[in-house]
């Protein structure tokens, strides 16, 4: 029997995880790719890509999991700083996750995924696709998916406004990746930093094209003093971080009294809005292909989601398209997939957007009796592995009122 055809535009963090798993079930798979590896390896970074255990398992199923004595994240910190009081913890307390997290630079993993695609038998093209390539690819395969990120591409798949909580971006974002951070006493970990009204900032250990480094993330609140990053040189860049450190959260900023950047290309500044958008993009000649990943549901950074929604994506994809054998890849089908990973990625976006807004008053209960409740934090903590967890206690004031009033001695 010949093989079934399939092509995926974009070789990120879904399409080769996706290609990589179809090649090994058999699948005739062609990769598009507008980024050579070694402009991928050579250019700027794009991602903090922190994966938890869950997503590293489907990449371990493929045999993926190619850095094991890459820096691992073991924990999760959460501290409240006000911006009224510097110095000062409202809230903070730490736990260690099930399983370590890791993240891998995207420079590092997306060329090596690439020669693994290629080892396996997968076919890599290097091109900007536009509407005439999907037309190309949707005549030569079976099924078109589109994995192509916050690439431009993406706008060809309808926003749904139904499932989309925000139309503007809700911060500034910005990374700087760097050498010379004291780590964290007792066991590595995300220190996640929320300052009321400026914005949060998350730092943790990770692998990049340089060796083991920490990578800062500043998620600041538009207009605040932490969206201040536009038009900066690197230096300037990193000089900014450290100064946000400074006035906020000292604690972080003794940590960092001898970092220096791991490259030039080890700094980002952007914004987005998170979105959803409709799953089935309808070329001119009727002919539809399908969008996965952040092509379809783009959430903000501040959950660190994105990657594990990639992985999540991909697995669900995957498992979708064995399973539907040699039936035609109808649009029904295509909008079915979909629906299999909403059922799980309607949770991440939920919870993400939650925590981009003002704590409610039953989340900032939840999050202060953690402190000296480690049942508590151990929860939160692990929903960073499966959000839709959060559901049962964390997302309304009723979920809240239940799951603490189970602590209550008297129950
Ligand atoms: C500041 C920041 C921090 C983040 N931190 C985390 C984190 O800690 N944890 C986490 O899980 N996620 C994080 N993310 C999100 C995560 O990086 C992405 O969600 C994830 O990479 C999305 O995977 P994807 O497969 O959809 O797209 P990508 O991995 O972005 O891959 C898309 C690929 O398609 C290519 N492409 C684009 N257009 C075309 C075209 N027309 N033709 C051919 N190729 C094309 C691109 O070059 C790219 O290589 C972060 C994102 C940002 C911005």
């Amino acid at each position: 029997m010949t093989p079934r055809t399939i092509t995926i535009v974009g070789a990120g963090q879904s399409g080769l995880q996706l290609g990589i798993g179809l090649l090994d079930a058999g699948y005739d798979v062609t990769l598009v790719s507008n980024r050579t590896p070694e402009q991928i390896r050579t250019g700027s970074i794009a991602s903090s890509q922190c994966m938890f255990d869950q997503s590293l398992g489907h990449e371990r199923e493929l045999g993926l999991d190619l850095w094991p004595d890459a820096p691992v994240v073991e924990g999760i910190a959460f501290t409240v700083a006000p911006p009224e009081a510097p110095g000062v913890k409202a809230i903070s307390w730490a736990h260690r996750l099930e399983a370590p997290a890791q993240s891998i630079d995207q420079r590092v993993k997306f060329p090596a995924f690439m020669e693994v695609f290629e080892a396996r038998g997968g076919t890599l093209v290097f091109e900007e696709a536009g509407v005439e390539d999907l037309e190309r690819y949707a005549e030569q395969s079976e099924l078109v998916l589109v994995a192509a990120g916050k690439g431009e591409i993406a706008g060809l798949f309808e926003r749904d406004a139904e499932r989309s909580q925000y139309a503007a971006p809700q911060r500034a974002l910005a990374l700087t990746y760097v050498n010379g951070m004291k780590p964290r006493e007792d066991y590595s970990a995300v220190n996640f930093n929320l300052i009321p009204g400026v914005g949060e900032y998350f730092v943790f250990p990770a692998l990049t094209v340089t060796g083991p480094c920490d990578i800062m993330v500043f998620e600041g609140l538009p207009g605040s003093d932490m969206d201040s990053w536009k038009g900066l040189t690197p230096e300037e860049h990193l000089e900014n971080s450290l100064r946000i450190l400074r006035t906020y959260l000292p604690w972080e900023a003794e940590r960092c009294t001898d970092v220096t950047l791991t490259d030039p290309n080890g700094v980002l500044q952007g914004r987005f809005p998170p979105t959803v958008r409709h799953p089935l993009a309808t070329l001119p000649s009727g002919k539809t292909v399908l969008g996965m990943a952040d092509v379809v549901v783009l959430n903000d950074p501040i959950t660190g989601q994105g990657s594990n929604n990639a992985a999540k994506c991909a697995a669900a994809y995957l498992e979708g398209i064995l399973d539907h054998g040699e039936r035609l890849f109808d649009d029904e089908f295509k909008q079915g997939l979909f629906e299999s990973y909403w059922e799980y990625a309607q949770h991440v976006a939920a919870w993400t957007n939650t925590m981009l807004a003002p704590p409610a008053p039953h989340a900032l209960q939840l999050l202060g009796t953690a402190q000296g409740n480690p049942e508590i934090a151990k929860r939160f903590a692990n929903g960073f592995d499966y959000p839709p967890d959060f559901a049962a206690w964390f997302m309304s004031e009723e979920a809240a009122n239940d799951y603490l009033g189970s602590f209550d001695p008297v129950h």
